[in-house]
């Protein structure tokens, strides 16, 4: 059913939902009701959707901006669910052309979203297109070049669009305005992290495991249930093969031990970050692209997925000359500060 729903744009993006395997189909919360935590957010949107559905129109457009895997592209289905139609999933980097966005958008019935995720990727000549369609519902499309040019005017039915993307300060300001609800996605806490790995774990049949054990997932996944999730499944296969049978808290702790995770949910990637910056750079402050370019990752991994853990910690300080490590983040890895930086 949930599958039937999404309908994916882009061989790219077609690609990755068919990835998913039913399980993490379901998995995914398919109404407000059950989309777990984030509070504000959800009464914001409900909201907008129960004020559209009595006025018989498409909901606001909505920016969620945060890092990865918290919950943006499950709540375009959430929203689309909700408003009993469909979800479009494509993301800035795929609609190369102009022609891209307006066959998507001319195919999209009543009330439909387009969920377009990394939306500050969405090239120039693409984004002009979408200023008319998200205000008048309209595309101007110009035919031919030259003396032969024309512009077509499509009107489109109402539509909903959700961008998201992990780099609101990207986003031009005309985009940005467009978006009559821009939200910013917080890490999760504690007990909503254990309330999706409890509801996770019904649906995968996983059964039997103790409190402490869901208690020692949660601290590790760093605020975010799409490691959660991860690591749930890592502790399943563990307790098959390697232990008991049973998700207990050996298992937890034998599986992440595997994965390199420690208690704070902090991997190798993390650390070896984190010692670069004290051992090559004195705790900084240092410039990220330096930090990446040492590390031979890419700046946009290093912004995207290590960073704001960091920053939530307060291990890493974003200063105006560059990031510097804290006191408690050099304490982690053993590393004393010159007496200046401390
Ligand atoms: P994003 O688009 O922000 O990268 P996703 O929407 O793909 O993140 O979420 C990652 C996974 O985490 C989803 O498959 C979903 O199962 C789960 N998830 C995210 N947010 C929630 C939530 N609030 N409640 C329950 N499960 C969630």
């Amino acid at each position: 059913m949930a599958k039937e729903r999404i309908v994916s744009q882009s061989a790219q993006v077609a690609e990755a939902e068919s990835d998913l395997d039913p399980q993490t189909l379901e998995i995914r919360p398919r109404s407000l009701g059950e989309y777990v935590g984030q509070r504000a957010l959800v009464e914001r949107l409900t909201i907008a959707l129960t004020a559209s559905k009595s006025r018989g129109d498409a909901m606001e457009h909505v920016l969620l901006h945060g890092p990865p895997g918290l919950g943006k592209t499950t709540l375009a289905h959430v929203i689309a669910n909700e408003m009993g139609s469909r979800a479009y999933v494509t993301s800035g980097p795929a609609l190369t052309k102009a022609g891209d966005l307006v066959g998507t958008l001319t195919k999209m019935e009543e009330n439909d979203v387009l969920f377009i995720d990394e939306i500050h990727r969405l090239p120039a000549s693409v984004e002009e297109y979408i200023y008319p369609a998200m205000e008048d519902r309209r595309i101007d499309f110009t035919l031919d070049s030259g003396m032969h040019a024309r512009v077509v005017t499509i009107s489109l039915k109402p539509f909903t669009l959700i961008g998201a993307t992990t780099r609101a300060g990207l986003l031009t300001q005309a985009l940005r305005s467009r978006f009559g609800i821009a939200h910013h996605l917080e890490f999760y806490g504690h007990d909503d992290l254990v309330g999706i790995l409890e509801r996770a774990s019904r649906i995968l049949s996983m059964q039997g495991i103790s409190a402490d054990a869901f208690d020692a997932i949660a601290s590790r996944s760093r605020g975010t249930p799409r490691i959660a999730i991860r690591l749930l499944r890592r502790v399943r296969d563990f307790a098959a093969v390697r232990g008991t049978g049973r998700a207990d808290r050996a298992a937890v702790d034998g599986a992440l031990r595997l994965e390199g995770i420690d208690e704070r949910g902090l991997d190798e990637l993390d650390r070896k970050y984190m010692r670069a910056i004290a051992e090559i750079y004195g705790g900084g402050p240092v410039g990220v692209e330096a930090v990446a370019a040492t590390l031979a990752e890419d700046v946009g991994t290093i912004e995207d997925m290590v960073e704001p853990y960091l920053l939530q910690l307060g291990y890493l300080a974003r200063t105006r000359q560059g990031r510097r490590l804290t006191k408690p983040g050099a304490d982690s890895i053993g590393f004393t500060l010159p007496a200046e930086v401390g």
